[in-house]
């Protein structure tokens, strides 16, 4: 049966083209599950908004919005919202796909989904970018709840993000429902440690990959793409571990020091309107050059796409940690694979973040909430049981970790299926 949708026209290295390749070389190793794996070539739900505001100058702008929850069957859909002005279906859709991997190789009872607006927020004042937010989540209430599909940060939105959202939907149900997001703040049902917990993630991953191929990682040298939430947390833990960011790359330009950039002070530059490349500390090199820094480690920690065919090629690491969702093609993953250079993907390097997303939607429920010690104690030991089980797998099947990571999370993703059966 084809897995053609009249809906979307992918190409080979766009990011629901990315998802289906990356889905049809996992099939082989599924056995007899794999009479459904079309399943996963398919989103369950997909639901497009229109989210019109009143602008702060009186006129009316209207903003697109999407909701796709792409599989439910180990429980209810999670996923962040992403505000960009890029935003797409069909970009949606591959990463609320993304997201049903990652739950399922984190073994978290989720599935996967994920929402965003086409939009730029730096344009946006907080009034308008508190209106895009309520109207969105007004649009997408009658898909999303605490049992159904939880939402979370993604690009460009944050923790006062989702206590919009929160309220927004608490005002439409008649009772505050702290479970239905998370990354809230933390004195409105949010949890410690769920900032820093992708970036924690990555560490804890990179970590051990980094054992694995006896790369010590004091004096490591390590290039970032992306320095938001997820990249610049990554580096710090990094850098507390004795490594040298060397190159970070944002949205303003590419900054490098050999000697290691000092994230005391590129941190809140980073944060200004100037961005990374506004911090003095390091010289500022042409962008595309940031993919040939010498480096023993890379993150991509920005966006889809980023490491093309070209690129890899380029890249002097042996180690590259995906901090973002679909950062490397899959022509580029082959070539990295031949070049021995070793890819953590993303479907299990940057799932800290819904792991303490899952401890925050627990702690809601319970109304009980747990010591930052506890929460990382256990971030670490559900991302290192996940990792040691898709390295095995990897060994035994001597394929790619990231084919791994597929064949663990597709057959309980694919199990589930079969055993709820189909309904009717
Ligand atoms: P963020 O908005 O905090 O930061 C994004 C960073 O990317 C910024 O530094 C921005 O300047 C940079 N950037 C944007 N466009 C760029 C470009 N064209 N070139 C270089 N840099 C660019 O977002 P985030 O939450 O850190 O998310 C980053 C990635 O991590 C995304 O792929 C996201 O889906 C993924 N991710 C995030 C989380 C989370 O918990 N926040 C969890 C899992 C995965």
């Amino acid at each position: 049966m084809s897995s053609e949708l009249s809906y979307v026209q992918p190409t080979a290295n766009s990011p629901w083209g990315t998802y289906l390749s990356q889905v049809d070389r996992v099939v082989p190793y599924l056995g007899g599950l794999a009479r459904w794996a079309e399943t996963l070539k398919r989103p369950k739900r997909a639901l497009i908004v229109d989210v019109p505001i009143e602008m702060d100058d009186g006129s009316i702008a209207h903003f697109e919005g999407f909701r796709v929850q792409h599989n439910m069957s180990r429980g209810p859909g999670k996923g962040g919202v992403r505000f960009h002005p890029d935003v797409t279906l069909e970009e949606v859709m591959a990463l609320s796909a993304w997201m049903t991997v990652k739950t399922a190789a984190v073994n978290l009872p989720y599935g996967g989904a994920k929402g965003g607006i086409r939009v730029d927020p730096k344009k946006l004042s907080m009034k308008e970018l508190e209106k895009v937010t309520r109207r969105y989540t007004s649009e997408i209430g009658i898909i999303i709840g605490p049992h159904s599909d939880i939402p979370a940060p993604d690009v460009n939105t944050n923790a006062q993000i989702m206590a919009w959202m929160m309220d927004t939907y608490s005002m439409n149900v008649g009772g505050t429902a702290t479970g239905v997001v998370t990354g809230k703040p933390l004195h409105l049902g949010g949890s410690l440690g769920r900032v820093k917990a992708t970036g924690r993630g990555v560490f804890v991953t990179g970590r051990e990959a980094a054992r694995r191929l006896g790369l010590d990682l004091r004096g490591a040298r390590i290039a970032v793409q992306g320095f938001g939430n997820v990249g610049s947390v990554a580096a710090e833990l990094f850098a507390e571990a004795g490594a040298k960011i060397v190159a970070v790359q944002d949205h303003t330009g590419t900054i490098v020091n050999e000697n290691g950039l000092d994230l005391a002070g590129l941190v809140p530059a980073s944060r200004t309107e100037g961005g990374a490349v506004s911090f003095k500390g390091g010289e500022v090199i042409d962008n595309e050059d940031f993919w040939k820094v010498a480096c023993d480690i890379l993150i991509p920690a920005a966006l889809e796409g980023q490491i093309t065919a070209e690129r890899a090629q380029k890249t002097k690491a042996r180690l590259v940690l995906e901090g973002a969702n679909g950062p490397t093609v899959p022509t580029a993953d082959d070539i990295l694979a031949e070049r021995g250079v070793l890819v953590v993907p993303d479907v299990i390097c940057n799932a800290g973040g819904v792991t303490v997303s899952y401890f925050e939607w627990v702690q809601d429920f319970s109304s009980f909430f747990w010591d930052e010690d506890e929460i990382n104690v256990r971030l670490d030991r559900i991302m290192m049981n996940a990792l040691n089980n898709i390295w095995d797998t990897a060994d035994r099947h001597k394929i790619t970790l990231r084919t791994a990571t597929y064949a663990v999370a597709c057959e309980r993703i694919l199990m589930a299926r079969q055993e709820r059966g189909l309904y009717p």
